[in-house]
């Protein structure tokens, strides 16, 4: 079965479309979403409608928690908190029924899934390799996937842990080692490729691919000016910071 794994779409629509589209083409029999689709972009409900259309997994993530006040929203400050508010002045009750059914962690196909890590699913973060030790430590499954960081990246459970960032093109084999992989951000990059991010794993020839799509970033960033977003929030969009 080849599974495409998403993250932390963050309302953008565009960067969502290109990405369902590019997954379509792929042979793409399962979707799992590991979490933030709403929180700093301009198009919250019509994120949540498609995943919710399409998603065979969807967690929570830690600005979809915060958006429904199921976390303290002093939790977030600045533009973070700004968008937060945003977001929840113009969530519908569809949106908010489907993000309020969603948990921060889950399990399928034999992986463990979730948003943030192990530890925390909610807001901890999978950096560094003191991180990636305690979430193999916290789980057991071969394959564990987290989102939260915005950056795509590939972990071994190995001695010592090997890991690295996961470029586009980059082909992991899934073999008797165990695996944290991160797929990268849809809707907000972090990793300098301002293009969204997504992965796809292939059970059947057991192999993951690290993807990149283009999307038309202008237009996200002339949707949230509109809506009078904060202007770093779209300005970062352009650099995949
Ligand atoms: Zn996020």
């Amino acid at each position: 079965m080849r599974i495409a794994v998403i993250s932390d779409i963050h309302a953008n629509l565009h960067a969502l479309e290109a990405v369902l589209a590019a997954v379509d083409a792929n042979g793409v029999e399962a979707l799992w979403c590991l979490g933030d689709i709403v929180g700093y972009g301009p198009r919250p409900n019509e994120c949540v409608e498609l995943l919710r259309e399409r998603a065979d997994v969807c967690l929570a993530g830690n600005h979809d928690l915060v958006v429904l006040g199921k976390i303290d929203s002093f939790a977030f400050t600045g533009e973070a908190a700004a968008a937060a508010t945003w977001t929840r002045t113009v969530l519908d009750a569809a949106s908010e029924r489907f993000l309020a059914g969603l948990e921060p962690s889950a399990r399928a196909f034999g992986a463990e899934l979730f948003h943030g890590s192990p530890r925390d699913p909610a807001w901890d973060y999978v950096l560094d390799e003191h991180a990636a030790y305690l979430s193999f430590r916290a789980t057991s499954a071969p394959l564990v996937l987290v989102g939260h960081s915005h950056v795509a990246l590939q972990i071994a459970d190995s001695d010592p842990l090997q890991g690295d960032q996961a470029p586009a093109g980059t082909t992991i084999e899934l073999n008797a080692t165990r695996r944290i992989l991160n797929p990268g951000s849809v809707g907000q990059p972090r990793d300098g490729d301002p293009r969204a991010a997504w992965l796809v794993i292939d059970t059947t020839s057991r192999w993951a691919t690290f993807c990149r799509t283009d999307y038309s970033i202008e237009l996200t960033q002339a949707e949230m000016h509109e809506r009078g977003l904060p202007k770093i929030l779209s300005q970062r969009l352009a650099h995949g910071v």
